[in-house]
């Protein structure tokens, strides 16, 4: 990227500039290399200058929340990589409704699934208990449309607030987002910088029944004292991608520090050195073999991003 055009948002907007920032710091895969300009906005108004600074010089540029659902590549990112955090922390009540026991929540992007849930079941508000130790924030929830069997971010997101290339806020309705099975359609160039979430009020005998089965399920099932970056796939219509690669004798099979999770098929895992060459390697030889194993096409579900050196692909 061009040094000007970081020192025109040096000259528009606050915040922690990082050139050449390894990206691995900054993801639960704990992999990938550095971003040209690694950005995170001292508030909601330096995003917003920056982002229209970037959109206007056609800088590819990208924004991340926590970094749980993404593998960046070994040769980083040539562009710039944008953190909501500051800014983007806001959670409040923005209308309730005794006689309906309806409340609306207005939450920015850069607030933790869990910060939300915790401030929704302490106030007894009900439909968060789907994003318990789903480890993102909001603003990468609603672009992954993120969820478990319980709901996801779709079901309770009434209206999204986002910014476009031209670093104009603007608020969509949830149809506007296109939202589908993890995924959303917005625009590309778009941010998500926050949400109004509708919940229900009262009702927590239920809710805490389905957090405990769901952080037993978490504990038992999935591995957690590995860096990942969640589920690989997408479960396919009626099936369910863990299952499909266990069967294809896929569990635990290795490339240099990646492998197929022992504990949850569908996860793989940093061992310690893994490189994304290694991980995108294993994606692609799990997805083969399971074509011809099982005649299922499994599809990503982390968001593979940057580059990848040429001997890696
Ligand atoms: C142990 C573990 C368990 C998990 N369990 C689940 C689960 O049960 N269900 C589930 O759905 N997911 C799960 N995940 C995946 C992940 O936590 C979710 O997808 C989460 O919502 C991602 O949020 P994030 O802030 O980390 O997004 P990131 O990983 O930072 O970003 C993901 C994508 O969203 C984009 N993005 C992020 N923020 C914004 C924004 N503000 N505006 C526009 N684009 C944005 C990024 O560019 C990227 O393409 C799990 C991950 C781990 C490591």
């Amino acid at each position: 990227m061009e040094r000007g055009i970081i020192d025109t948002i040096k000259g528009v907007a606050r915040g922690q500039f990082l050139a050449g920032e390894p990206l691995e710091r900054h993801c639960s895969f704990r992999i990938g290399g550095p971003a040209d300009l690694f950005f995170v906005p001292a508030g909601r108004e330096d995003f917003l200058a920056s982002w229209k600074v970037l959109g206007a010089a056609r800088v590819q540029s990208l924004v991340i929340g926590n970094g749980t659902n993404v593998l960046f590549g070994d040769a980083g990112v040539r562009g710039a990589v944008l953190r909501l955090k500051d800014g983007f922390d806001h959670l409040r009540i923005s209308d309730m409704d005794e006689a309906k026991k309806t409340v609306v929540l207005e939450v920015g992007a850069g607030v933790p699934l869990a910060r939300l849930h915790l401030f929704a079941s302490k106030k007894g508000f009900l439909g968060t208990e789907f994003t318990f130790g789903i480890p993102g924030t909001v603003g990468g929830a609603i672009f992954c449309n993120a969820g478990t069997r319980l709901g996801t971010m779709s079901g309770i997101a009434s209206e999204i607030e986002v910014a476009g290339p031209d670093g104009k806020a603007r608020w969509l309705g949830a149809a506007g987002a296109g939202f589908g099975y993890r995924t959303c359609r917005l625009l590309p160039g778009s941010a998500v910088l926050g949400a109004r979430v509708g919940l229900a009020i009262g009702g927590r005998d239920v809710a805490t029944t389905d957090v405990r089965e769901l952080k037993a399920y978490r504990a038992k099932c999935q591995p957690l004292g590995r860096p990942s970056a969640g589920s690989v796939f997408r479960n396919p219509e009626g099936d369910f991608a863990g299952r499909l690669i266990e069967a294809s004798g896929l569990k635990g099979l290795r490339l240099g520090g990646a492998e197929v999770s022992p504990v949850h098929a569908n996860f793989i895992v940093n061992r310690g050195r893994a490189t994304a060459a290694q991980v995108k390697r294993l994606m692609e030889i799990v997805r083969a073999e399971v074509e011809r194993t099982q005649k299922v096409r499994l599809e990503p579900e982390i968001h593979v991003l940057g580059d990848f050196l040429k001997e890696e692909q």
